[in-house]
């Protein structure tokens, strides 16, 4: 078994920001919109101000009043659009109650969307990202469409990436179907020419969650409940990317029995230490994609 921990590969991919941030006249620019005070808002700021610095990357926190109402964030959100400095604009979570995340998401302008969930971009993964079957059914790579792609899914794809295998004809089964990872994930491994089975809370309801998971040769959970995925259903030999984040007692745990499923697996990701430390690498990728985009 190998461990597929999240660190290196993100030190590499920083390593190539570095070098694209260096060929850019001025540095690029990430705007964060903070709405009232949260601890969990404050520590991720934090995190990105400190990954953004390291990286060449000015960040500029935007603090608002926690009271603003969705009409006067629409605007503040529309000044950072046209304002030609800023590259990219991220809305940290959570919100307070009287504000929708995604109807103020959607007024992000696509080309700043480094989150890459506005549905202008979403649409795109649709339409293909980089590998496309040539008419004679070779692979072939092509100039796709989608160039910012959801942090998390484009994290996941990194992972297995780094493993070296090939996912054409791999039975991949990904058991959350989010708007945020699981959807956008299953559109960018079917680009991959992977056999993709989505499962969710209905096929739990129907007692059908084992059976796919046994027969997952690549298996990606993004759920949210700890241990949900037994060890012992998956299958010798699979790659495990365990997305979940679950605070259990003073732990924190992913979806998956993680000592079980690692005697079976060939790769699995830690929790903490897989997904999570590329997530926000990310997002600075995509800034640097943004920012060449504008360009
Ligand atoms: P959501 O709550 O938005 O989605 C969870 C998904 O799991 C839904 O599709 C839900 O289906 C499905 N689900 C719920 N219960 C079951 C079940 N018993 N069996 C099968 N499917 C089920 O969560 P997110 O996608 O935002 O996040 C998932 C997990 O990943 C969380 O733990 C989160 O903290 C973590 N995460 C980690 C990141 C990282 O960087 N490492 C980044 C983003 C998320 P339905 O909606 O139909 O109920």
């Amino acid at each position: 078994m190998k461990l597929l921990e999240g660190k290196p590969i993100a030190e590499k991919i920083k390593e190539e920001i570095k070098q694209r941030v260096s060929s850019f006249a001025n540095k690029p620019v990430l705007a964060s919109i903070m709405v009232g005070e949260n601890a969990g808002a404050a520590s991720y700021v934090k995190s990105q101000g400190r990954a953004a610095d390291n990286l060449g990357i000015t960040y500029q926190l935007h603090r608002l009043a926690p009271d603003i109402s969705e009409a006067e964030l629409v605007k503040f959100v529309q000044k950072l659009n046209s304002d030609k400095s800023v590259n990219g604009i991220i809305i940290q979570m959570p919100l307070p109650a009287q504000i929708d995340y995604k109807k103020i998401s959607q007024h992000i302008a696509p080309e700043k969307d480094i989150e890459g969930m506005h549905p202008a971009n979403m649409g795109k993964i649709a339409f293909g990202t980089l590998t496309s079957l040539s008419a004679n059914g070779e692979r072939s790579r092509t100039i796709g469409q989608a160039k910012i792609l959801p942090c998390t899914p484009a994290a996941v794809m990194e992972l297995l990436n780094a493993t070296g295998v090939d996912l054409y004809g791999k039975e991949v089964v990904v058991v959350g179907h989010s708007e945020i990872v699981g959807k956008p994930l299953a559109l960018l491994l079917l680009d991959k020419f992977a056999t993709v089975t989505v499962c969710h809370i209905g096929t739990s309801k129907a007692g059908k969650l084992e059976e796919h998971v046994r027969k997952a040769e690549v298996l990606i959970v993004a759920v949210g409940k700890a241990r949900l995925i037994k060890g012992e259903w998956v299958k010798e030999g699979a790659i495990v990317i365990d997305v979940g984040i679950n605070r259990v007692a003073d732990d924190i745990v992913g979806d998956v029995e993680f000592e079980e499923a690692a005697k079976r697996a060939a790769f699995i990701t830690p929790v903490p230490g897989g997904v999570g430390p590329l997530t926000v690498t990310m997002l600075m990728r995509n800034l640097v994609e943004a920012a060449k985009l504008q360009q």
